[in-house]
């Protein structure tokens, strides 16, 4: 092993000069990829001389999500403390299921979830677990809520008409998991948004009441803490009333900006999140840890029993359920998430990940500022949002976003808001500072097209 954690260590060495001499990388289009690499697999062992150029091939061309010219997603950047957390769960090699098989690993999952749980006000019967991603965070979340108000569908399936409710701008997710917990997408409600990108309360509470009368059984809205396009914050406090009016599970997708936890600064944007029901955070977005690092935490922890809990004999041979996390989860062997992100939580503290937040929301800021300042450009997000969202001169995004990156000049995506399509830079990189930002408007200033 000694042997290829030199090798290793060259070659995340070549990638980390690679990340700085050619920031973006240069695609390879589709069409010739397999010509352009010696990725196949073939018969024969390859010698070591092959093997390692094959292996710097690929990562020349790899997109570089850590580099200073990746804004293209709601990751980015590289945090050296996270990485190495998940450098040794990767070496560790345990499988979260059990305390016999993962041991103090459990405590540390356990540890970063009742912390969690604390800080958002949760009682002490909370809990939560990990998940593969966001987009399974908010399944694992509509499931128990599908339970708690259909306790029959776990053994017999669904026969009635539930109906749940989240925001024209939410993640696709949630209609995808409609449709995995047997619901089915047209059951899913998308609730308008006002000009912000925010979830109308008012026209929640109108549509539930429609479904109520047509003989539906509404029993799950989702809000969502940073939407996947704008940033926006859905008002929690003001849903939470007309989720408790009607007596409907809340949960609060937070993947992209639920991290605002962390922050004294940002909290106040999920003001009432201790009345939610469940609540998500993507720790490989906001917080920088490699992916993925989700979590999910919900009030009650009888609910993630009820839906996830399965006996085992030939796995769980220990008694203390509390510490045998597969009770808890989506799946039966599970990687550790956990411990990049408490790699990179116990070395900062509280106030390290507080610095990570709001150092996001300042450079947003520092870039809308450039956008208002220079005419050429048509800003399009608000405050207290880290997505950027913009057009230059009349270019239109997608057009502009595609030369960027077909001449390895910027990764950055484009998105559409109420009809109108423009590029969506974010400052999710914490390891990116005012002069990054500048260089990314310089660029498009400088760009031929
Ligand atoms: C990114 C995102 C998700 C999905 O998270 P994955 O980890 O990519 O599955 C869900 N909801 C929102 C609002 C997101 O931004």
């Amino acid at each position: 092993m000694l042997k290829d954690l030199k090798l290793f260590t060259e070659l995340a060495e070549y990638l980390i000069s690679e990340e700085k001499n050619n920031p973006v990388a240069t695609p390879i289009d589709t069409s010739k990829l397999y010509e352009t690499l010696d990725i196949s697999l073939n018969e024969n062992p390859t010698i070591d001389q092959d093997f390692i150029a094959a292996l710097k091939g690929i990562i020349k061309s790899t997109p570089k999500t850590a580099s200073t010219s990746f804004f293209n997603q709601l990751f980015g950047g590289r945090i050296d403390r996270a990485t190495l957390g998940d450098l040794l769960a990767v070496m560790l090699n345990n499988s979260m299921y059990t305390y016999k098989v993962a041991g103090p690993q459990v405590g540390i999952e356990k540890t970063i979830l009742h912390t969690i749980c604390n800080m958002i006000g949760y009682p002490d019967t909370a809990d939560g677990t990990f998940a593969p991603g966001g987009s399974m965070s908010n399944y694992m979340a509509v499931l128990m809520a599908r339970d708690k108000y259909n306790p029959k569908a776990r053994n017999e399936g669904i026969s009635n008409k539930m109906t749940l409710y989240t925001s024209a701008a939410s993640h696709y997710s949630i209609a995808k998991n409609a449709s995995f917990i047997g619901v089915g997408r047209d059951q899913v409600r998308a609730i308008k948004t006002n000009d912000k990108g925010q979830m109308q309360a008012k026209d929640l509470d109108q549509q539930i009441a429609k479904d109520i009368d047509l003989g539906f059984q509404p029993f799950f809205v989702n809000a969502t803490a940073g939407t996947t396009v704008l940033g926006a914050f859905d008002d929690v406090e003001q849903i939470s009333k007309v989720c408790k009016k009607h007596d409907l599970w809340l949960h609060l997708d937070g993947a992209y900006c639920g991290a605002v936890i962390f922050s004294d600064d940002y909290k106040h944007l999920v003001k009432g999140i201790e009345h939610t029901n469940s609540f998500s955070v993507n720790a490989h977005k906001m917080l920088g840890t490699p992916l993925s690092c989700s979590i999910i935490v919900t009030k009650e922890k009888k609910h993630l029993h009820q839906s996830f809990s399965n006996d085992a004999e030939y796995l769980y041979q220990t008694n203390d359920d509390d510490f045998n996390l597969g009770k808890t989860s989506l799946q039966c062997g599970r990687r550790n998430d956990a411990l990049k992100f408490w790699t990179l939580w116990k070395s900062i503290g509280h106030k390290g990940l507080k610095t990570i937040v709001n150092h996001q929301f300042n450079l947003a800021k520092f870039a809308r500022d450039y956008i208002n300042q220079h005419p050429d450009y048509t800003l399009y997000s608000f405050e207290d949002s880290i997505s950027v969202c913009f057009n230059y001169k009349n270019i239109p995004a997608n057009k502009l976003c595609t030369a960027l990156y077909e001449d390895a000049q910027l990764m950055v995506g484009f998105g559409n808001f109420n009809n109108k399509e423009f590029v969506r830079m974010v400052t999710i990189n914490s390891q990116l500072q005012e002069k990054d930002i500048v260089n990314f408007f310089t660029t498009i200033e400088n760009f031929p097209i």
